[in-house]
């Protein structure tokens, strides 16, 4: 059976005791298994990094981004080939992996730009014949720990930025998608990048935890469901480190009885069922505003969802693909069925839906609730599939109070044509990304990254600055620079520049 590894910047012929199976989602059978690392593994790729990262960071920023540059072009010279990488372990159509490709890619256009990010500030004068200036510094070794549902965007978000700012960088993905961070760890050092630099390890929570409890490893990003988010931030800062760790997700789109139903269909079509729904920026809850919305939106949803295309990844027409693993699948269905327990009303199953020559493929349907209240842990929990949940509200307040008292926070849509309303949602939600008419409101590159309350555990976001603040620390220099003549007196008291 094919056997993925890691990528590392020495030969290492310890044997893996264990591995993970790598599913074909589309036929349901495993295409390759996965070597899982351990302490052991990690320390010979931390020594490894030690040893290059000094070097990386006296490389002058203009050089560094010049290694941006070329692995951006060799990125988009190997975008088919890597699309089918990454569609053949998800499960996410062709197209789509060339957007979670695309979209890591925006963040290495981002780095390209950071000599100038890296200028630091000035003051001349600050008192007499003092000056003051500040200037920032890689953290040293840095690692991200990545979830499977976008191999490619993830990875390059972390990765980018802290190779960019002078960092060595340890990458462990997700277990269940591996092949992509291997690849573009190939392509990296095809642009130049110096080995060492840039490290895939490969594993599950055993080399999570090694990577927690590193002392030489002095920031973790991690991104994937919460409670193992909430975990490794509070393991990782105890440990001494800067984390941040982003979490799970259960995004509303409000749907004001103004807005343009025949726009929010659509919009709402790709948001919740794209990906099969396996987005942390999906659009999974709907609330249309008052009765008349509701009924209005549900008579023009139906016919819109059961006209979906459900198909393999690899063909062009399907909307959507199947689901990552059988167990995920499962899970999804269970929560199906929580919800009609719970008393929801199941417009629209998509439980046993099975592809004509994929029958044992994980795929999911389509799936429609509508009446579902807040009380139910169906719409309290991620579902994270291909499932609508409808909630109604009776007013605009209610529609702003449901995404506020949510759990989690990442993200929001609001889908108006009256701007008081739009302007009044965005200062009062309590949600860190929000849409107005934009239903998967995804910051561009040079913005940040990142949600509330549950969604998000730590203070800074991926990329743009706040992703250049949190893979490098500020030094301050006062300096003087005395002419030679009588030197000052000594000061006892705490030097001001009054
Ligand atoms: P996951 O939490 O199962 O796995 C994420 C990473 O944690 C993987 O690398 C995995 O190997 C590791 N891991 C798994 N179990 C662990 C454990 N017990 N201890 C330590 N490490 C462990 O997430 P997933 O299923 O791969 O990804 C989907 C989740 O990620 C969803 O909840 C989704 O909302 C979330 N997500 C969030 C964002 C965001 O930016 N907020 C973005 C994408 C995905």
């Amino acid at each position: 059976m094919r056997e993925i590894s890691h990528k590392l910047a020495f030969a290492h012929d310890t044997q893996p005791t264990r591995y993970s199976d790598v599913f074909d989602p589309n036929n349901g059978g495993v295409q390759a298994r996965v070597a899982l690392g351990d302490a052991a593994l990690l320390d010979l790729a931390v020594a490894a990094a030690k040893k290059a990262q000094p070097a990386w960071a006296a490389v002058n920023p203009q050089r560094r981004a010049r290694v941006m540059f070329n692995f951006k072009a060799l990125v988009e010279a190997n975008m088919d080939e890597l699309a089918h990488l990454l569609s053949s372990e998800h499960g996410k159509v062709i197209a789509d992996s060339k957007g979670d490709i695309q979209r890591g890619l925006e963040v290495i256009e981002f780095c390209c730009g950071i000599p100038h990010v890296l200028k630091g500030e000035y003051t001349q004068g600050a008192g007499p014949g003092i000056d003051v200036y500040s200037f920032r510094q890689p953290i040293g070794i840095g690692a991200g720990i990545t979830p499977f549902n976008f191999p490619g965007m993830i990875p390059l978000w972390m990765s980018g930025v802290a190779i960019a700012t002078g960092n060595a960088f340890i990458l462990k993905p997700s277990e269940r998608d591996p092949s992509v961070p291997v690849r573009l760890a190939e392509l990296f050092l095809e642009a130049g990048l110096p080995e060492g630099i840039l490290q895939v390890v490969q594993g599950d929570k055993e080399m999570v935890d090694a990577i927690l409890d590193h002392p030489d490893i002095k920031g973790v990003s991690f991104v994937g469901s919460s409670d193992i988010a909430h975990y490794v931030y509070n393991r990782g800062v105890a440990a001494g480190k800067r984390v941040q760790a982003m979490g799970g997700a259960k995004n509303h789109g409000i749907v004001m009885p103004d807005a343009d139903l025949d726009q929010v269909v659509n919009d709402l079509s790709g948001a919740a069922f794209g990906s099969a729904g396996e987005r942390c920026m999906a659009l999974p809850v709907v609330v249309p505003v008052g009765e008349k919305t509701a009924i209005a939106l549900r008579e023009k949803l139906i016919p819109a969802i059961e006209a979906l295309r459900v198909g393999v990844s690899t063909d062009a027409e399907a909307h959507y693909g199947p689901v990552v693993t059988a167990a995920h699948k499962q899970k999804i269905e269970n929560w199906i069925q929580t919800g009609v327990d719970e008393g929801a009303e199941l417009v629209i199953d998509g439980r046993g839906f099975k592809l004509q020559g994929h029958e044992d493929g994980f795929f999911v349907g389509p799936t429609l609730f509508d009446h579902v209240t807040t009380d139910m842990s169906a719409y309290k929990e991620e579902i994270f599939g291909p499932v609508l949940q409808m909630v109604r509200a009776e007013s605009f307040e209610e529609a702003v109070s449901l995404p506020s008292k949510h759990q989690y926070g990442n993200g929001v849509a609001l889908f108006t044509r009256n701007g008081h309303a739009a302007r009044e949602f965005a200062a009062r939600v309590d949600v860190g990304m929000v849409g107005i008419n934009v239903p998967i409101p995804v910051p561009v590159a040079y913005h940040t990254f990142g949600g509330w309350k549950r969604s998000a555990f730590g203070d800074t976001n991926q990329h743009g600055m706040e992703g250049v603040k949190f893979w490098t620390k500020v030094k301050t220099v006062t300096q003087r620079w005395p002419d030679g003549g009588a030197s000052a007196d000594s000061a006892f008291v705490i030097p001001t520049m009054g």
